[in-house]
């Protein structure tokens, strides 16, 4: 069967279903659930069906969260499902693979972009808090990225800064501009307004990840007063128009009592927010500050505090450092995503601020097949212990390792860091954190340290 027909049945397949289940979810997707059950064959994505059916028949948190997706806008919810799960999920996934194969680099799931180098706001240790230091990518150099990622199969665009919403009306127009890709928005939150979300509604394929780091002392004290409530007021906009959104909130020695409280999923919870994308705190750059990354102690109770809350709260949780056993490791370089920042750099990670390639220069193919990109290729996983997955936090020397080989250059927009100085900064992390995250691993996997069944 040709890849168009089976795309085309496929697509037909998925839409019937959520049509099905449209007119009353409540009933139909136990319904569907069961239909599913019998026509596809046995072993075929049982893991899957297994974790919705149990959902399902115990009414856990999981359910609670896919009838509130049927509680948003039905037009953006159609966009998502095509999108994300059609051309993103299913159709996307297969072609990344097929040129994977073919150009034998990685190909992105993902492409995070930095609109621009600006902000609104002036936070506390952001490089971005002068308003007038201004980087940005053209609106048609956007166009051209996610016109060459639909090529490689990529259909999912995630726009990361400076504040993004500074160019609101320009990410208004790439939605237009691809109506089947689906857009993921990093921002403070702050230029989130009644005319901003009627935009939303009628592009349908917008949805923006707010960032929160506690509640509103450890908010203002950082972002300035006020903010905090301009978040609150953001929320409650976009839960009034029916609108998906989640947040986003990195986790630092200071705040991780705050955010991994049930206090704080709680909250999340109550603002509407369907997501909550947590990052581990990042010394990156030369005046990092070294005292804000967490202990093994603190990183620890995160890893338990957010697999407890994943069993009782309605929310999808991502905890970007300590999940890398759902997805193989470390994602950069491609296996995933990769990152353009506003000057055009294509950098393997969002984090990782050391490139070969400006997409000004060259096309996203060459940037995937760029020298330090082909070490990511040819080095993931750098670490079996998926508590350990980053080639800069936990295994310092890889990064140095592979920068020095490849020739990249640091991309930083205003104070380059050598490569040596990252890596000697984050060398004691690794170490005291190794102890923590050998223990958790063997204690989660006993079959990685035992091999008696191989005997
Ligand atoms: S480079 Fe590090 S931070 Fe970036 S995706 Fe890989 S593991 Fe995560």
């Amino acid at each position: 069967m040709s890849i168009s027909i089976k795309e085309s049945m496929q697509k037909f397949a998925v839409q019937q279903a959520l049509n099905y289940v449209e007119g009353n979810p409540e009933e139909n997707i136990p319904k569907l659930m069961e239909m599913a059950d019998k026509v596809m064959p046995d072993g075929y994505y049982e893991e899957v069906r297994a974790a919705f059916r149990k959902a399902i028949e115990e009414k856990s948190n999981w359910y609670q969260l896919m009838l509130k997706v049927y509680e948003l806008d039905p037009g953006v919810r159609k966009a998502f499902f095509q999108n994300f799960l059609f051309n993103s999920a299913m159709k996307g996934t297969a072609i990344q693979h097929e040129n994977a194969k073919k150009y034998n680099c990685n190909v992105p799931w993902a492409i995070l972009l930095d609109p621009t180098s600006a902000c609104n706001l002036q936070c506390t240790g952001c490089w971005a808090a002068e308003y007038g230091h201004q980087l940005n990518l053209s609106v048609e150099t956007i166009d051209s990225i996610i016109r060459q990622g639909k090529e490689l199969g990529t259909y999912m665009y995630i726009y990361t800064g400076g504040e993004p919403l500074v160019r609101k009306k320009d990410l208004i127009k790439i939605c237009e501009m691809h109506p089947d890709c689906e857009f993921l928005s990093f921002t403070n939150g702050t230029l989130i307004d009644e005319e901003f979300c009627q935009e939303m509604l009628r592009v349908k394929n917008f949805v923006p990840a707010i960032s929160l780091e506690g509640f509103e002392d450890a908010n203002d004290g950082r972002r300035g007063q006020g903010v905090y409530a301009k978040v609150q007021n953001a929320m409650r906009l976009l839960k009034e128009h029916k609108l998906p959104f989640g947040v986003s909130t990195c986790y630092t020695s200071r705040n991780l009592d705050d955010v991994s409280s049930k206090r704080y999923f709680d909250l999340l919870v109550e603002s509407g927010a369907l997501f909550v994308w947590f990052f581990h705190y990042m010394p990156v750059g030369n005046s990092a500050a070294t005292e804000l990354l967490p202990s093994p102690e603190q990183r620890e109770k995160m890893y338990h505090q957010i697999r407890s809350f994943r069993e009782t709260h309605p929310i999808f949780t991502i905890d970007f450092q300590n999940d890398a056993e759902y997805v193989g490791g470390c994602i950069a370089g491609g296996r995933c995503y990769l990152h353009i920042n506003a000057k055009g750099a294509v950098e393997p990670c969002v984090f990782v601020h050391y490139s070969n390639m400006n997409i000004h220069d060259v096309s996203l193919l060459d940037a995937l097949r760029s020298p330090l990109f082909m070490a990511y290729h040819d080095n993931q996983p750098f670490n079996e212990n998926m508590l350990q997955p980053c080639p800069m936090l936990e295994n310092p020397e890889r990064i140095r390792k592979m920068v020095k080989e490849t020739g990249a250059v640091n991309t930083d927009y205003q104070d380059l860091e050598s490569v040596d100085h990252l890596s000697d900064k984050c060398l004691p992390y690794a170490e005291n954190w190794a102890p923590t995250a050998k223990r958790l691993w063997a204690e989660s996997h006993p079959c990685a340290n035992c091999g008696k069944c191989k005997e």
